[in-house]
């Protein structure tokens, strides 16, 4: 039985779906079981793939019947989609999970299911573990959620299917129910990297690339029929893509150009090994490609690069930054950072100060390296304390913000077309925000209380910035299409 992502249970029937021309009330069968009006609960832990996975689940639940809700309480399916990369999310999980033990025995026909990586890798023993756990479901069967919440509600819970994706093409579509102008389109699964201290390889598999016209076609149709403005191309390391099918991400770019509609192209996640001249070149020529680009370094050692097994130098990395730099003098860059990884001296932990200097990002993310089991640095003895990460991380945060604000304070008089995508409250005062083609935020008053400014095109003047975000003031509403004359 072939299964994996894009493929459902062949021996699973399929849903009926009818609608009552009267009432319009939606009834859905699949074999014998009716699958009445249902609400779903999801939270989702970790990387942008989770969200978009999530987003796909979700989808796919609407054919059965189910909505998504807010409220837990409300929810006669919860489902976790887990991040086995972080301690924090873990926890949270793991304490959330336990929570639904109290929740099923309010809620006696409450289901409760878990995906993503965790399950990946530990699907089996946690629903062994967890009597209130009904099934787990791991990063290559998303698509047959259908499949298997019928299976819970035919009575036949307590499993898990965690089974890797053996079809030749990684093909799939991009689902995506929140109509937002944004989409996450997933171009590669998986990771053939192995850095020392990450999970993904066991929980994500081998690298698979979609076909570049099945992508192009996917995000025309996303264009046309569900307004799409935005799309971010998503991977485990976006830079392999097409390593296994002859094609090369520039030229996905480039094809994605064309497409009339689509106003902005962002990608994410990148690995400085697999950064081509070619597509350091379609930084430059590109119009849609986003001025951001996100590529992690971990650390300005070559020494803990070494121990990473990131097969880059801080050389290498800087000539890169200086070569994007060259091609397009516009471009803001981020990165990542693992504070204090296996045995890192003071002096490497120094390297990691000196290289934000040189290189001057403009965020960064940043962790205390923590360990995940099976991976090769958990094999490693490891002599550096808890307490010594803490403070060279806070070092790390510290330092950066210093070279951020810096950095923001040039932003002011600044002018910016943003795409608004929500408001919050901001000493009181109602602000709408937004981002800007770099992917800097930009918080502003709208002319009027009842403006409602949400996915609309707006043009800003920065007034203010900090090492964080800039405030600004609204100059022209161009509504919810990008306007093309101006
Ligand atoms: S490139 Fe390294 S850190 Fe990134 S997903 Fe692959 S193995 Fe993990």
């Amino acid at each position: 039985m072939s299964t994996g992502l894009g493929v459902r249970n062949p021996e699973v029937p399929k849903e009926q779906i009818t609608v009552n021309p009267n009432t319009g009330q939606k009834t859905v069968r699949m074999g014998d079981l009716e699958f009445p009006p249902r609400k779903v609960w999801m939270k989702t832990f970790g990387c942008q793939m989770n969200y978009h996975d999530s987003e796909r689940i979700l989808s796919h639940l609407t054919d059965l019947n189910f909505t998504r809700t807010d409220k837990v309480d409300d929810a006669d399916m919860v489902l976790f989609n887990t991040c086995a990369i972080r301690d924090l999310s873990n926890n949270k999980f793991y304490s959330q999970l336990g929570e639904m033990k109290h929740a099923k025995k309010k809620k006696e026909d409450l289901v409760v299911g878990i995906g993503g990586c965790v399950a990946q890798t530990e699907g089996k023993e946690l629903v062994k573990k967890y009597k209130h756990l009904d099934f787990a479901f791991g990063t290559d069967v998303i698509d047959q959620i259908n499949d298997m919440v019928f299976r819970t509600y035919s009575g036949d819970n307590k499993f898990t299917i965690n089974s890797w994706d053996r079809s030749e093409n990684f093909s799939i579509e991009t689902k995506i129910t929140h109509g937002s102008p944004q989409a996450f389109v997933n171009i590669i699964k998986g990771c053939n990297k192995y850095c020392t201290y990450c999970i993904v390889p066991y929980t994500r598999g081998k690298e698979r690339s979609r076909k570049k016209a099945e992508v192009i076609e996917d995000v025309r149709k996303l264009v046309e029929y569900q307004g799409i403005q935005e799309v971010t191309l998503l991977g485990q390391n976006v830079n392999s893509y097409g390593h296994d099918n002859g094609e090369t991400l520039s030229e996905l770019i480039m094809g994605l150009e064309e497409i009339n509609g689509l106003q902005l192209i962002r990608y994410t996640t990148s690995h400085p090994y697999d950064v081509s001249d070619e597509l350091i070149a379609v930084h430059g020529t590109s119009k849609k490609l986003s001025n951001h680009l996100h590529l992690p370094v971990q650390s300005g050692s070559d020494g803990v690069l070494k121990r990473m097994h990131r097969e880059y130098t801080i050389e290498h990395y800087l000539g890169l930054l200086e070569k994007l730099r060259k091609s397009n003098p516009n471009i803001v860059l981020s990165t990542d950072i693992i504070a204090g990884f296996v045995n890192e001296t003071d002096e490497e932990h120094r390297m990691t100060l000196d290289l934000l200097d040189k290189a001057q990002y403009d965020f960064i993310y940043s962790y205390a390296y923590s360990m995940r089991n099976n991976t090769r640095a958990s094999k490693m003895e490891d002599l550096l304390t808890d307490d010594i990460r803490g403070e060279r991380l806070r070092e790390i945060q510290k330092y950066q913000l210093g070279i951020q604000a810096k950095i923001r304070e040039k932003l002011v008089g600044n002018q910016y077309r943003i795409l608004v995508e929500g408001y919050g409250n901001m000493g009181g005062v109602k602000k709408w925000r937004g981002r800007t083609n770099c992917n800097r935020i930009v918080h502003f008053l709208p002319s009027s209380d009842e403006q409602d400014l949400q996915w609309n095109w707006v043009d800003v003047k920065v007034t203010s910035a900090t090492a964080l975000s800039c405030q600004g003031d609204l100059l022209e509403v161009h509504g919810r299409r990008y306007p093309t004359s101006k």
